[in-house]
């Protein structure tokens, strides 16, 4: 199981900003999906409850009675047989149909190499966990695999949408996987099995969740929140301080996993189901109320005092990086020796993506209250842990480098001898 998102059920309204354009390598002309669409609305609306809008990739309308009604895309033309299906909205369902056949094209990352984990039973009452089969290194690529489910979270469940129930619903998405992906999908691990009226399905998402937001649109900032279900990813178990970081690559439309520090063979592959900066008192509350279980990493069996030590470091870490996000800095902003703190605190905690975080954001305040070229050194090091954790194709690792040139040139500009890296090799 692995983190969840929690369903909200919020009507969607795009609009017009949000409509896609036609481009050049589009698979499909986008003008003749939305003519075939709109056309689709007539049933729709008379009482033909799934009509398929597309044949290839297949595109089925869920029975919802409204425009923006959310969509099943299976990414194969024959029912019955797709890898994958996306539950979206039907906008950003023919966003997703011009990306993701370029996508799905790439082949799975580290897909010619053996396994690096098995999936077996891990101590301390876990139930199933991913044991490293051998030694990793701290930004090795553990696992990259591609998700069974996608679903925007306020889809999770429908009855408020539309009169069908969410068994009827959950069906109709999951029947044109082929038996292999349903199988995979309905074995994962259920944290809600006695919620009444809830679909197991609908329990399954909530249980095994990890961000798999889309780009979605030209701006930068158009990332639309959706969650993915992946067959092996979503095995690994909750810590504190994980050993993982997911990541997922909309270049390869795959989920990875990457080492954040070095892994033992036999060590417990882990990531993080909630906000790990919380205190260990309320990351417990939400673990228990999400999951059912509390949480016995080592963070957590520390004897009391320590505990306590650990919080107020993840506190710290946490206000830093919140009032950085929201640019309501206190001020004087923090020294570099403060920030250098907050550094050795994530370290000392084994938050090494919230290191990065707090490199970055660093690299922000000191390249304005200290100087440039201390600033531009903070964004280096934080290249090296985007590029180690979140991959080399990642949105974050491209904003990184943008910043990086751009300073560069500044300080060359400045009279500064100075290199921003472009390779892997040469950012360490
Ligand atoms: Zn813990």
């Amino acid at each position: 199981m692995a983190r969840s998102r929690n369903a909200r059920r919020k009507k969607h309204t795009y609009t017009t900003e949000q409509e896609p354009t036609p481009t050049e390598n589009s698979m499909l002309s986008l003008d003749d999906v939305t003519t075939q669409i709109m056309g689709a609305f007539e049933p729709v609306t008379s009482n033909n409850r799934s009509p398929t809008l597309l044949e290839n990739p297949r595109v089925v309308c869920a029975d919802i009675t409204e425009p923006g009604i959310p969509c099943f895309l299976y990414l194969s033309p024959t029912p019955g047989q797709a890898d994958m299906v996306i539950i979206d909205y039907l906008l950003s369902v023919m966003w997703t149909i011009r990306e993701a056949p370029t996508a799905l094209q790439q082949p799975i990352p580290g897909h010619e190499r053996e396994l690096y984990f098995r999936i077996g039973e891990v101590p301390g009452g876990k139930g199933l966990g991913m044991v490293a089969t051998r030694a990793i290194k701290a930004g090795e690529l553990i696992h990259a695999e591609r998700p069974v489910v996608i679903s925007r979270p306020e889809l999770y469940t429908t009855s408020s949408l539309s009169p069908v129930g969410d068994k009827e619903y959950y069906d109709m998405a999951l029947s044109g996987l082929s038996p292999q992906a349903l199988e995979s999908f309905l074995a994962l691990h259920n944290a809600f099995p006695n919620e009444g009226p809830i679909d197991p399905m609908s329990g399954i998402l909530n249980t095994n969740s990890f961000d798999t937001s889309l780009k979605i649109g030209d701006g930068d900032d158009n990332l639309e929140k959706l969650a993915g279900c992946y067959p092996t990813l979503s095995r690994a178990n909750h810590d504190c301080s994980p050993s993982a970081n997911f990541h997922f690559s909309q270049k390869t439309f795959c989920g990875q996993f990457f080492a954040t520090r070095d892994i033992l063979e036999g060590e417990e592959i882990t990531v993080t189901y909630t906000d790990y900066l919380m205190s260990h008192k309320e990351r417990n509350r939400v673990l228990k109320k999400t999951y059912g279980f509390i949480c016995t990493c080592r963070t957590c069996s520390l004897p009391p005092a320590l505990v306590k030590e650990s919080d107020m470091r993840r506190r710290d870490i946490d206000t830093m990086l919140k009032d950085a996000a929201e640019d309501t800095l206190r001020y004087p902003q923090p020294t570099e020796l403060e920030l250098r703190q907050l550094v050795r605190w994530a370290e000392q905690e084994g938050l090494w993506m919230t290191r990065g975080m707090i490199l970055y954001h660093g690299s922000l305040i000191l390249s304005v209250t200290d100087c440039l070229n201390v600033g531009f050194e903070w964004l280096k090091e934080t290249r090296k842990v985007f590029r180690m954790l979140l991959g080399e194709d990642s949105l974050k690792l491209e904003h990184v480098d943008s910043l990086g040139r751009k300073m560069a040139q500044k300080l060359a500009s400045n009279g500064v001898l100075c290199h921003w890296p472009t390779t892997a090799l040469e950012g360490g």
